[in-house]
């Protein structure tokens, strides 16, 4: 029996689904436990991010020189929150920035497609219809959704010579060709040869917006001590790929909804059961992921774990308003809000 109050997600993206565990999809996204201490990780790599998009939106929108665009960008990193990292403090992530800007320039050769509705991919925000019903909101259908450093195209001379979906990440860890300080580039583009983000942004383009992509491309901007350029992975995504994704994506999600019936049904109420017995722990290598311990943790090891649980996470929800700020609210108020 839990006390935990449960919803199955309205909209999904390749994060949640991408768990490995189904007992942390669970606890992620159907009690909504989150932790709101900030990560230092992730508020470094948002703050590039968030540059990067202001500065290209200021370059290919609003027509400013790339010089105007870049101080522009790093000023945001710099008035940020701190994100209270050794390594990656905010002057650092500002010239890491700048740095990357001028490895890969803003160029009229590759710049962001245009839309369906005329804008340009920059920073985009999908929400594409699986066409499979909520189980707690008949009338809606769950949403497969993302948000994209953008879709790029390669001309030469005039003439498009490839669409992409691009993904800058920062990252403190490169891989090197044995014995020498040269990244291995091949080992590090085997990272991402099959990922379902990519794939699945892919997916996206084309059934929202007709584009054809044909490649993922990745650039990784190392955050170090010492300053190391950005380099860039160009992975292929066939059709293949694309129409497997979708298949085996859909049938996850229609078999993750009908667990999560049964457990709302059979198990919440049950003094005598657990959740385990439905979404399945894998007390597996994503216990300790990154050599970190998964925060989820005490409740798989022992039978009052989920109580603990309980006081450490609140359980909310990551929101975004209409005009694209991103905020939490708790699961009461927002299942409030759906009527529920
Ligand atoms: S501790 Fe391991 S088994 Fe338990 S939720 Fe986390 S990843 Fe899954």
């Amino acid at each position: 029996m839990s006390n935990l109050d449960i919803l199955f997600p309205v909209s999904l993206s390749n994060s949640t689904l991408s768990h490995s565990c189904d007992m942390k999809f669970f606890r992620s996204n159907i009690q909504h436990l989150k932790s709101s201490l900030t990560n230092p990780d992730l508020l470094a790599g948002g703050a590039f991010a968030n540059a990067c998009e202001l500065a290209r939106k200021a370059y290919y929108n609003e027509g400013l020189s790339e010089e105007e665009a870049i101080e522009l960008g790093e000023e945001f990193i710099l008035t940020s929150p701190d994100t209270g990292h050794s390594i990656k403090t905010n002057e650092r992530v500002a010239l890491t920035f700048k740095k990357y800007i001028k490895s890969f320039p803003f160029t009229k050769e590759f710049k962001p497609c245009v839309l369906a509705d005329g804008s340009h991919a920059i920073e985009y925000f999908f929400s594409l219809d699986t066409g499979i019903k909520h189980p707690d909101l008949p009338d809606r259908n769950i949403k497969y959704t993302g948000l994209l450093d953008g879709f790029y195209e390669k001309s030469v001379n005039g003439e498009v010579i490839g669409r992409y979906v691009l993904d800058e990440k920062t990252t403190s860890r490169v891989s090197r060709v044995k014995g020498t300080k040269e990244v291995d580039l091949e080992r590090e583009a085997d990272i991402f040869r099959a990922s379902s983000q990519l794939i699945g942004y892919s997916v996206a383009a084309q059934r929202l917006n007709n584009i054809k992509i044909t490649s993922g491309l990745i650039r990784r901007v190392p955050i170090m001590v010492k300053h190391e350029p950005a380099y860039e992975l160009d992975i292929p995504i066939t059709q293949f790929m694309r129409d497997q994704w979708e298949v085996a994506t859909y049938e996850r999600i229609r078999e993750l909804v009908e667990r999560y019936i049964y457990y709302r049904d059979n198990v919440k109420d049950n003094s005598s059961m657990f959740p385990h017995s439905v979404f399945y722990p894998s007390y597996g290598s994503s216990c300790n992921a990154y050599m970190k311990m998964c925060g989820y943790a005490a409740g798989c090891l022992h039978k009052q774990g989920e109580k603990e649980l309980a006081m450490i996470f609140d359980q909310t929800v990551g929101t975004m308003s209409e005009d694209g700020q991103r905020g939490l609210t708790s699961l009461a108020e927002y299942k409030k809000g759906l009527g529920l």
